[in-house]
């Protein structure tokens, strides 16, 4: 029995943790929380009404990456030149949020929680001084409507998104800054953890000297992230104890 599932086997589950410092909990969403089914239908319909070309979300490999980074990713893949202006940004985002929103109620597209999620996220609300947010590429309007579908949004309302910045790096800094805004207080960054199901997880939390536990429920097997040595890694959220206790010890 490794160290976390002993300290976990000895922790009833009415014994609430507590811990020895605030800690800030900043989840992806994609492969995370979260899996998408058919989330390309959206996406290439909203680079189609926007820029008028039909553009395929399912030529590139998008884990991790923010979202504008996905798009021009989308039209070097097809050898298309296009201009991505503010001006289509700004029309892109609001046909992503119009045709994401459109497609969950038509169920062409489908958002589920991975397994463990829901109970997980509910455990760690009812632990003192240990806040959740999300740091992920979506952008934040599509954040929003994949949690809402998850049934996640009420515990997950503070972020950093893939519209506040196309640089992954630059995401859990600004989560950070937005939970001291709000809270009135500052965060040391080994009080931050990042949980993601890819490499670029890590890479941002390291960027930003923060902590990181990855999860081998996006594309990544569990034996390949633990490659890239993250604090913690686990194979799935199903057992909550044992990663609310990792959470304690990381
Ligand atoms: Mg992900």
């Amino acid at each position: 029995m490794s160290g976390f599932a002993r300290a976990a086997a000895s922790r009833g589950t009415s014994d609430r943790c507590k811990l020895r410092q605030t800690q800030l909990i900043l989840f992806d969403i994609d492969g995370t929380l979260t899996r998408s089914h058919n989330g390309f239908i959206p996406f290439n319909e909203a680079i189609l009404k926007t820029f008028g070309i039909p553009g395929d979300i399912r030529t590139v490999v998008p884990d991790g990456n923010t979202d504008p980074l996905i798009l021009e990713e989308i039209f070097a893949t097809a050898h298309l030149d296009v201009d991505i202006t503010e001006e289509s940004w700004q029309a892109f985002t609001k046909n992503l949020q119009e045709s994401y929103s459109h497609a969950i109620r038509e169920g062409l597209t489908r958002i589920t929680p991975l397994p463990g999620v829901p109970e997980l996220i509910k455990e760690l609300a009812t632990v003192k001084g240990l806040c959740q947010g999300v740091v992920t590429g979506n952008l934040e309007v599509t954040a929003q409507l994949k949690l809402d579908a998850a049934g996640l949004r009420p515990y997950l309302n503070l972020g950093a998104y893939g519209s506040d910045s196309r640089d992954r790096f630059d995401l859990p800094r600004i989560a950070k800054e937005r939970w001291e805004k709000k809270m009135g207080c500052s965060l040391a960054p080994d009080q931050c953890v990042v949980v993601g199901d890819t490499p670029k997880d890590l890479d941002a939390a390291r960027k930003n000297h923060m902590r990181c536990i990855l999860v081998g429920t996006g594309r990544y097997p569990v034996e390949e992230l633990a490659f890239f040595k993250p604090d913690a890694c686990l194979s799935d959220f199903k057992d909550t104890e044992i990663v609310v206790t990792m959470l304690e010890l990381t």
